[in-house]
């Protein structure tokens, strides 16, 4: 009996391994292994077992890890999908798949072979106690060590190990240990007494005893840091008291702010259609793969909640994936008032033994209904039902570094393996999924209105160029913008300004000799933030102090550029001195929490004005916000990149979304100097097919997604040279182009620098999706054949950006 394993080494392929035949039944696909692997062991993951005898020498098995497969195999089976498709490394898809992966711990392990131990034994006496090789191996006889403990003990330990490995004496073994997550310092743990009488314990410690003592004077659960803060050593003396039984500890369940219970409302005829075409298909037991298109307050996660009931009704589960910054305490409440503990959260804010704590009890099947953010898209899901992706055109989908997979698009893969129905649900839908229902592959589902008859916000566009005529002044805001918010704010009503640009000024240049500041790892301009008092570097966070003389000729006459977010809460306080504002963006949301102390306190109207980036377009319902400003829409239509008007129109639509959904109406002013750009006079109109016509047609002309299967290839290296070299080599592998190809490049790429790493592009333009991926994986196979390094070739299949 065979197993096929798949190893973290660049190689990309599978490992045959002969299993010895205790293990013959309890190797299972998803099971880890301990394999040799050259002069190491290593721990991998079974694809598959089988008896077809591989050509060649056959090492064994050496011993399995866990009783319990770490992942199913029908994760299994996706994880190969998604190595495949996006020509990712199988190892890397594993490794993000693998759902306790801050709970594994992987440690390399150092011990003697027989013949180490053999010379060992010889070299007790003669020889020379100085030697680190000797010191070393006789710290190794009795047992095995780390690196570290070694170094600690032997400082040349590392020299002294390598030498040893050559000469076979000693062996590395690597495995994966599973963290206790009791042991984890982050976790948040509860702590009870067992019962167990303690008073006539002799060896208790100081700290113990007052632990017991707290716990007998106060009966019931506690949080282990908040009795922390009463008795001092609470935590180490907790932790040894469990270990002798004295009191229980556990990992505490995530805790969810609470939010304020609503009635489910009855549903709207359009609503009720959606919501019957998606319970059948599921109640089906087949594929079924649908887009829900509902406009902005259209009352879209009520047909999801209903949907999830519809699941659990007939005995199957659901799985809900929402953009990273979507997950508030707001969403996770209204599930838990609706399915109470049969939710679980994947939520980013959780740690470590919180996550897995939740991932075991969806494992377990006492979970039923899933909430989480992209790699949610991996839970244990059992016998899934359901799968709804909210606003499935969000970026936060696609995963930036390898393996670059789309949640989305892997969550309508799994949904079709699993018999599932998945709901794709948006009111702006990405082309793709637009271009899909033509084709017949997703049923469309629609809500045209808002929910009690609300009206959409009313958009007006404000041209700056005639505002520019008028006033003879490069205001931030138009005097039409200045007297809509003061009518709102003397009303008592809330105002939500969008500018998606962060920092004060973007970049600073010399009146002198036209140098841009610019950053060292990076070709592109740093940007002053005035509250750091420093410049930075968006891409890479590199900082350095506000230049007062220009670097190059050192003239005095430099001048700050570019509106940021930051600057345009400066101005709103010079305008509006009385207004309370918040500003949310990347600088001001360190953390989660943070994001949803200012979403909560503006809310619960702390402020009148909420300033900030794109973080305020998605999805929040503040029912007093009457007013939504866009400081400049045309931010973002200038990029290098052929989704930059499909991106514009979302974010305009979304953003616009945000007024008017209580009973008050919203109006909506944006500012723009390109007012009959196709993307911004559509989003005024929110006229979604009309802008979806015009696009497609660009696409169709340009051949560009989804009128063609598209791949970013970019070649990275901090050697120039190199990074060019590899380029060619690229472009000549592929000249004259395969059939069905387009190669466009090799050139620049867009950020030629970044990271310190120069970089060059092509783009592969295939007819369909089988000649791009045999074009990729053929230049993957000549990557590892040439030995580039590891991180030289990218490729994303896929792209969402060019950049
Ligand atoms: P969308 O996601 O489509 O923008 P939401 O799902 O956030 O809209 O719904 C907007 C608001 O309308 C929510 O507060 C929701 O509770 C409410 N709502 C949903 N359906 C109905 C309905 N049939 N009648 C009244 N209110 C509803
Ligand atoms: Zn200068
Ligand atoms: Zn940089």
């Amino acid at each position: 009996m065979f197993a096929d394993v798949a190893l973290p080494v660049p190689l990309d392929r599978p490992f045959t391994y002969r299993l010895p035949s205790t293990l013959h039944h309890r190797v299972k696909i998803g099971s880890r292994l301990l394999v040799p692997f050259g002069s190491r062991k290593m721990t991998g993951m079974v694809l598959a077992t089988h008896t077809n005898q591989p050509e060649g020498m056959v090492k064994e098995a050496l011993r399995l890890l866990d009783e319990e497969p770490v992942l199913e195999e029908h994760l299994i089976w996706l994880g190969r999908w998604i190595a495949n498709y996006y020509c990712a490394p199988i190892g890397e898809v594993l490794r993000v798949m693998t759902p306790l992966s801050g709970e594994m711990r992987s440690s390399k392990m150092y011990s003697l072979t027989d013949a180490g131990r053999d010379a060992a034994r010889q070299l007790l006496f003669d020889a020379s106690a100085e030697d680190p090789t000797i010191q070393v191996l006789r710290l190794l006889e009795h047992r095995s060590a780390s690196l570290t403990y070694l170094t600690k003990k032997i400082p040349d330990a590392p020299k002294a190990l390598k030498s040893l490995l050559k000469k076979s004496f000693v062996e590395l073994e690597e495995t994966q240990a599973t963290r206790d997550p009791l042991r984890s310092a982050s976790a948040r743990l509860r702590i009870q007494s067992t019962g167990t009488p303690w008073t006539t314990e002799v060896k208790l410690k100081k700290p113990e005893r007052e632990l017991l003592s707290y716990l007998d004077l106060h009966p019931g659960t506690h949080n282990l840091a908040e009795v922390e803060a009463v008795v001092p050593g609470a935590s180490q003396a907790a932790r040894a008291l469990a270990r002798r039984n004295i009191l229980a500890l556990e990992v505490e369940a995530p805790s969810i702010s609470p939010y304020p219970y609503k009635p489910p409302p009855t549903l709207n005829r359009h609503q009720e259609v959606a919501f019957q075409a998606i319970r059948s298909a599921v109640e089906s037991t087949q594929f079924a793969s649908f887009l829900l298109q509902g406009v902005t307050g259209s009352g879209k996660t009520e047909v999801y909640l209903r949907a999830i009931e519809a699941t659990l009704a007939v005995n199957r589960n659901a799985l809900l994936l929402v953009p990273e910054i979507a997950l508030t305490p707001a969403v996770a409440g209204q599930f838990y008032h609706r399915f109470g503990d049969r939710v679980a959260i994947l939520h980013s804010a959780f740690h470590d033994a919180e996550r897995a704590e939740q991932w075991r009890r969806i494992r377990k099947g006492q979970a039923r209904v899933v909430v989480g953010t992209r790699s949610g898209v991996f839970a244990p899901v059992q016998n899934l039902g359901l799968i709804i992706i909210d606003e499935e055109h969000d970026g936060s989908y696609k995963q930036q570094d390898t393996p670059r997979y789309n949640g989305r698009d892997v969550a309508v893969v799994r949904a079709h393996n699993a018999n599932a129905c998945v709901v794709l649900g948006s009111a702006t839908p990405s082309i793709e999924t637009r271009y899909n229902v033509e084709r017949g592959k997703y049923t469309l589902l629609q809500l045209p209105e808002r929910v009690e008859n609300r009206p959409l916000p009313e958009v007006e566009l404000i041209d700056m160029r005639q505002e520019f005529l008028e006033t003879r002044k490069q205001g931030t805001f138009s005097r039409r913008l200045l007297t809509a918010m003061s009518e709102k704010l003397e009303a008592g009503e809330q105002v939500m300004l969008l500018h998606n640009r962060r920092g004060f000024s973007s970049f600073v240049a010399c009146r002198s000799c036209g140098e841009r500041v610019q950053c060292v790892n990076c070709a592109v301009t740093l940007t002053f933030h005035r509250r750091d008092r420093r410049m930075l570097c968006h891409y890479c966070s590199y900082a350095e102090r506000v230049p007062t003389v220009c670097p190059k000729c050192k003239s005095e006459h430099i001048y700050f550029l570019g509106l940021g977010s930051e600057r345009v809460e400066d101005e709103l306080h010079r305008e509006f001195p009385e207004a309370r504002i918040a500003r949310m963006d990347r600088d001001t949301v360190s953390g989660k929490r943070h994001f949803e102390t200012i979403l909560t306190g503006f809310r619960e109207r702390a402020y009148d004005i909420l300033v900030g980036t794109q973080m305020i377009a998605k999805g929040h319902d503040i029912p007093n916000v009457t007013l939504v400003g866009v400081i400049s829409a045309d931010i973002g239509l200038g990029m290098p990149d052929f989704r930059a008007a499909e991106r514009t129109f979302q974010l305009l639509t979304q953003v616009a979304g945000r007024a008017g959904r209580g009973a008050l109406p919203g109006q909506v002013l944006i500012q723009t100097i390109n007012p009959d750009h196709y993307a911004i006079h559509h989003a005024a109109a929110q006229d979604v097919q009309a802008f979806y016509q015009q696009e497609l047609h660009f696409r169709k002309a340009m051949r560009y997604p989804p009128f063609s299967a598209l791949a970013n290839i970019l070649l990275r290296s901090e050697k120039q040279e190199d990074a060019l070299r590899m380029s060619s080599e690229v472009a000549h592998l592929l000249t004259p182009p395969p059939e069905n190809i387009k190669v466009i490049g090799p050139a620049e790429a867009a950020v030629p620098r970044l990271k310190n790493e120069f970089r060059y592009q092509l783009l592969i333009k295939a007819k369909d999706r089988r000649a791009l991926n045999t074009t990729l994986q053929s230049l993957r196979s000549y990557a590892l054949q040439r030995k580039w390094n590891a991180t030289a070739l990218v490729i994303d299949v896929d792209p969402l950006t060019l950049l």
